[in-house]
């Protein structure tokens, strides 16, 4: 990894901590891990040394890298002339097939980037209820825009009942607008929205707590939320930026069987290309201009290259049997690792809903993990040294909250990584009784 250090000396002259995106820091190396090429369910160092991918892309390559389906569809938007800031065919139809697969979506708009689209859902729910208070849950997860960054991970002395910025620079005055509450946590939510429900714009969530650990929503948390919002006239907004086609084309609300009113999508939405939404119930999004107040445009937005790469991967998650073959291939991989950890006595458990899974490490085996508070002890410098050694031994594991394979994942993929992560664990073993 030695040119590894050298590009990170590089790119840090003009890039601060030689990265685009803070969270690509490998805590581990204490540099990023940069990367020549991507190809299926490999990604490759400077040096071309070949990894097992279990990052994914953050979650983005949902098929793997550079799917060989997504690369001919991008390839043909760009013979078309790099469309951009012009409306073309490929949208409608990438609409109504997000429309046909995705309960709430009836109508949607398409962005870049999952900060823009948290933060254009909440500003369409507060223009459609007139209201201006948001609802958001500890260690849930939004992006970096001003309304939504409170609470993300904060440290015990920060965590709720306080209302703690995720970020520096935002405003202090819009703390009062936001709204945390623990996830799962009945009484709670109860109370809030039956007392500030008039008040309330949108209640917003992830519906499976992925960047905290992978916490699922307890039997009838989702419907409560559904109900309360019903009642108080506030918009229920899942954020399935993440969530979205883990388990399969209709995202977590069709999983759990509640339909929010709107949701965001990204991430695996455009097979690798940039590429977001936000959408719901036509009665809600015919609010946005140029039909009403809300409003919603962008250069950038609804990019061909990113629609291509969209169209390509409802295609691929259509053929048959490949959402049955990705989580057969989960199964394989979280099972492995807790029967690997299980065996080593090793200190980590398998959080793992679908094709997105968390590791972590430290909190007992016996404690139930539902909401933020309960991970929040999670050994953070281990977990570190564990992607590091993971690099050592062919796999690749971002040091971050969550982690998944891909389509492109075959058994033996899983099993050679399941070599690497045994590999690795007995490596931080070592090191601890040394
Ligand atoms: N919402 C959720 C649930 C996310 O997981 C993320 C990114 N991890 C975002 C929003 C922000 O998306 P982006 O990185 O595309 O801005």
């Amino acid at each position: 990894m030695a040119r590894n250090r050298e590009q990170w000396q590089r790119a840090s002259r003009h890039l601060p901590g030689g990265v685009c995106a803070s969270a690509r820091s490998h805590k581990g190396l204490g540099s990023p891990f940069y990367v020549s090429r991507g190809e299926g369910s490999r990604v490759y160092d400077l040096e071309g040394n070949e990894y097992v991918d279990l990052c994914t892309s953050f979650g983005s390559a949902l098929l793997g890298q550079a799917h060989p389906r997504v690369s001919q569809a991008v390839a043909q938007a760009l013979e078309m002339g790099l469309i951009c800031a012009h409306e073309h065919e490929w949208h409608a139809q990438l609409a109504q097939r997000i429309a046909e697969a995705v309960p709430a979506v009836e109508m949607l708009r398409f962005t870049m980037s999952g900060t823009e689209t948290t933060y254009y859902a909440v500003k369409l729910a507060r223009e459609y209820t007139g209201r201006s208070l948001v609802v958001k849950f500890e260690g849930h997860f939004h992006g970096y825009n001003d309304y939504l960054a409170y609470n993300y991970w904060p440290s015990p002395a920060e965590a709720w009942p306080q209302v703690t910025p995720a970020a520096a620079g935002m405003p202090e005055d819009w703390q009062g607008g936001c709204i945390v509450l623990p996830f799962n946590d009945f009484e709670r939510a109860e109370e809030a929205l039956i007392r500030r429900g008039h008040e309330i714009a949108a209640v917003i969530l992830e519906p499976v707590n992925y960047n905290s650990g992978t916490l699922l929503p307890e039997d009838g948390f989702l419907p409560l939320l559904r109900r309360l919002t019903t009642e108080q006239g506030s918009l229920l907004i899942f954020d399935e930026i993440l969530s979205g086609f883990r388990t399969g084309p209709g995202c977590m609300q069709a999983t759990y069987g509640v339909v929010p009113d709107l949701c965001t999508l990204g991430k695996a939405l455009g097979g690798g290309m940039p590429l977001s939404a936000f959408g719901g119930e036509r009665s809600i999004m015919e609010h946005v201009a140029p039909l009403g107040r809300a409003q919603h445009s962008g250069t950038y937005n609804g990019h061909l290259s990113a629609i291509a790469g969209g169209l390509a991967f409802f295609d691929v998650i259509g053929q048959a049997g490949c959402y049955e073959a990705l989580l057969a291939r989960c199964q394989r991989l979280y099972a492995g690792i807790d029967e690997i950890a299980g065996r080593l006595g090793f200190p980590a458990r398998v959080q793992g809903l679908g094709a997105r899974f968390s590791l972590l490490f430290g909190p007992p085996a016996g404690r139930t993990l539902r909401r933020y508070r309960d991970v929040v002890d999670n050994d953070w410098p281990m977990f570190h040294r564990f992607c590091s050694a993971c690099l050592d031994h062919g796999v690749y594991l971002h040091t971050m909250w969550h982690h998944g394979i891909s389509a492109a994942h075959s058994d033996a993929d899983v099993d050679r990584a399941l070599e690497g992560i045994e590999a690795a664990f007995r490596d931080v073993l070592a090191e601890s009784s040394e």
